[in-house]
């Protein structure tokens, strides 16, 4: 049935916005966007739900809250144990690349070029390969797909099982293989994925399933768990619990909620509790190459810890070079992606393949090659610094590299940033008591080198954070002006590293526009809390969009932001309804109907009515389309005649909650799957008890701005517009809500609640 409203004003569509490259999103145009559809974290209070809360006593309500506190510790220990196992991976590739490119260069340097970048590109090749074949939602870093995930739009694949299982062996062969980008924003990624895992009671479909754990199988409660397995995705990236927590609040996160807080700590207490007892068992050697690093801790105590007036100048200029290139680097990596998204990936599998492992390639050439034109330098004087390793025969790596020095007790400054792990070159650059360990020249190479490899590599179809090398550009330029403010002030205390941690947070803060959790997890990675003021005036949040919000946007991820456009104000609910004709259904729909309607669009709920016999309509609710095509499917409702199929107020469902409830990540149930014989298709169907009998409704009139606030505050999928009300029942103040008598009213009628 539809029903016309009358239209008063002219249509606004949001893409005639004069702001319309940024916030337009045209089915159309953009075939993205159609991929990407809204979650229901309404509570949908029909039959259903209610015989189900009838049922629930006190017992029932303590067993869900230790069930909500198991499944948070499931998520930090498997997390925990994931992040473990990528980097045992990635240290042990990386140690077995350069043990044997070192050992073959003392014959060959060609041929410890070949061993080296044929390593490089055959982890490469088989990260890319798992991506394309296996779980193309596992490419990138997956944080914008996250958090369109709790802003409330599911894109699919995104936390599906083998998308967990393409993000862990695709990352490992990524960051193992060299390329530049990190493993941090893949296990937020993975987090989450083992966090809706969890909250789904496993994968059916992989046969990994555990039925007692399906009391969280709703978008509602799956939000929050996955709230939970980011904190943990960043507690074990960088065993930064309290920066994990600030990081789903302050960047991931739409809604938050108290009680939520809590279960984020723990769990990301936990994935900090597995990993050390994880690196504790380590330590003796049971793991290979995997020793204390890795896991990102760059200890910086002990260096410069406080700062003169005269150092305020340059560390602010530390924070506008970080805007400026955190800006550069976004707005250039959008540019690429959107190429590769639109022409390049759209060629096939075969050319993103061979894309990444030219990307692969080009990495091992310029890494071997430049350090080749870099001359040596003699080793600190030992006694000076007796924590200093320097190498003393050609293939020690570690703290520095001796590659291509005539002198064994020389070292190549550029190796020592290219022949480590990532997570020892950054160590390197934040090195407190290492002054002049790098010529300027080597660093400005090295700045325009990665920054450029940076950019290209992200959008490469593998698992890619942008964190390590975000922190890696940074803390280069950060270090080359530490090393000129170094000679101006001579006479000061002032240590390079510092200016490579300023750099760092610079970065990342002009790129993300992260402020707050950035601040924290850099105090806790650097295990340094008196640069806390001094990263939060490096820290800026001023040019462009965030990078994830950025990319989000290019993904075509739906995103509503924080606070809603100006010109909103001036905009009202009638206008922006998108369509001329509302489609509605009878409470009492025959099957037929209901099939031809869902056939005929793609709406995703649709408002019930009710026809009085006086001629007037009510609407009674909202039905979603998936509950139709559940009910459809079912066929155990369907009855031979139109009338209410049970007495009013009466009706028992034949339908478990958990029966209408779409996993994560899937497209659930088409009309395409339905098949009825023409028989039932002449049956109805009673609406009625599948209905959401209270959806938020809002009068024509009401503000633009106020209708996008409530739907952001309250994750909303619907509203109904509907004229101004002719008459008031009553007025509820914030003291009847808070009214004790009618508690214990209710209670007396409800003794199981008292249990
Ligand atoms: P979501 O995944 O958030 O539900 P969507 O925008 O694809 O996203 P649709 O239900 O297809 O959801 O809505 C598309 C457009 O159609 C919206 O602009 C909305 O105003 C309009 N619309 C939605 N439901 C109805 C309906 N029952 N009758 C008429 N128009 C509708």
């Amino acid at each position: 049935m539809d029903i016309e409203h009358p239209r008063r004003w002219p249509r606004w569509s949001p893409l005639r916005s004069s702001d319309s490259s940024v916030n337009a999103y045209d089915h159309n145009e953009e075939p993205n966007v159609i991929e990407a559809e809204s979650l229901d974290y309404e509570v949908i209070e029909n039959v259903a739900y209610r015989q189900d809360q009838a049922s629930r006593g006190k017992l029932h309500y303590a067993s869900y809250v230790a069930f909500k506190w198991l499944s948070v510790l499931l998520i930090g220990i498997a997390t925990g144990l994931s992040a473990f196992f990528i980097n045992i991976a990635v240290e042990n590739f990386s140690g077995w690349r350069f043990s044997a490119t070192f050992t073959v260069m003392k014959y060959s340097y060609f041929a410890a070029f070949l061993v080296y970048s044929l390593f490089n590109v055959a982890l490469v090749f088989s990260s890319v390969k798992i991506v394309t074949k296996f779980a193309p939602a596992a490419a990138g870093s997956g944080i914008p797909e996250i958090k369109g995930y709790l802003n409330g739009v599911d894109m699919p694949g995104v936390l599906l099982f083998r998308t967990l299982v393409g993000k862990i062996f695709g990352s490992i062969g990524s960051v193992g293989g060299g390329l530049a980008l990190g493993k941090e924003g893949p296990l937020v990624h993975t987090g989450a994925c083992i966090a809706s895992l969890v909250g789904q009671g496993g994968s059916a479909k992989h046969f990994v399933n555990w039925k007692w754990l399906e009391v969280f199988k709703n978008d509602r409660e799956r939000r929050d768990l996955v709230t939970c397995g980011c904190a943990a995705g960043v507690s074990a990236a960088f065993r930064a619990p309290v920066g994990g927590v600030l990081f789903a609040l302050e960047e991931v996160t739409s809604w938050w909620r108290s009680q939520l807080l809590w279960r984020v700590f723990f769990t990301s207490a936990v994935v900090a509790v597995v990993v050390r007892s994880a690196m504790g068992w380590c330590t003796h050697g049971n793991c290979g190459h995997f020793g204390s690093g890795g896991f990102i801790i760059w200890d910086v105590s002990g260096g410069q810890d406080d700062y003169s007036f005269y150092e305020l100048l340059p560390m602010a200029m530390v924070g506008v070079i970080g805007g400026l290139l955190g800006a550069l680097f976004n707005q250039l990596t959008l540019y690429l992606s959107s190429w590769r998204r639109n022409i390049l990936h759209k060629r096939g599998d075969s050319v993103k393949i061979v894309e990444a492992c030219l990307v692969s390639l080009l990495t091992s050439v310029l890494s071997f090659g430049l350090p080749l034109l870099t001359k040596c330098t003699p080793c600190p004087d030992a006694e000076k610094y007796p924590d200093i390793i320097c190498p003393h025969s050609e293939g020690t790596y570690g703290n520095y590299v001796n590659f291509h020095c005539s002198n064994p007790n020389e070292y190549n400054d550029l190796a020592t940033i290219f022949f480590n792990t990532q997570d020892d070159a950054i160590r390197n650059l934040f090195s407190t008591k290492t002054l002049h360990e790098y010529s300027a020249s080597s660093l400005l190479i090295f700045l325009g080198m990665f920054f450029s490899l940076a950019v290209i590599t992200f959008g490469t179809a593998v698992p890619a954070g942008q964190f390590v090398p975000g922190i890696m550009i940074g803390s280069t330029y950060g270090r080359l002006v530490g090393m000129f403010v170094v000679n101006l002030y001579k006479k000061l205390d002032i240590d390079e590293g510092t200016y490579a941690l300023l750099g760092a947070a610079s970065f990342l803060g002009g790129s993300m526009r992260m402020t707050v959790s950035l601040c924290v997890i850099m105090v806790e990675i650097t295990n340094n809390l008196n640069l806390l003021p001094l990263i939060m005036l490096a820290v800026g949040d001023t040019f462009n969009a965030g990078f994830y919000e950025e990319q989000a946007r290019m993904k075509g991820i739906p995103l509503l932001e924080s606070r809603p456009k100006y010109f909103m104000r001036k905009k009202q609910a009638r206008e922006a309804c998108q369509s001329q004709k509302v489609v509605c259904f009878n409470h009492i729909s025959k099957v037929g109907h209901i099939v031809s309607v869902l056939q005929s669009n793609n709406h995703h709920g649709f408002p019930v009515v009710n026809r009085l016999q006086s001629g007037e309509t009510v609407v009674i609710g909202l039905i979603l389309r998936s509950y139709l095509l559940v009910l459809l499917q079912s066929k155990s409702d369907f009855q031979t005649s139109d009338s209410h199929g049970d007495i009013r107020g009466h009706f028992t469902s034949r339908h478990r909650l958990t029966e209408f409830a779409k996993p994560a990540s899937s497209r659930g149930l088409s009309i395409h799957d339905i098949h009825l014989s023409p028989e039932e298709m002449e049956l109805y169907i009673d609406l009625e008890p599948f209905v959401n009998p209270s959806p938020y409704i809002v009068p024509e009139d009401m503000s633009l701005t106020k209708v996008y606030n409530l739907f952001r505050q309250l994750g909303l999928r619907h509203v109904l517009v509907v004229p101004r009300p002719s008459e008031v029942v009553g007025v509820i103040t914030r003291k009847d809500l808070l009214s004790e008598p009618a508690e214990d009213v209710y209670l007396d009628e409800h003794p199981a609640v008292r249990m």
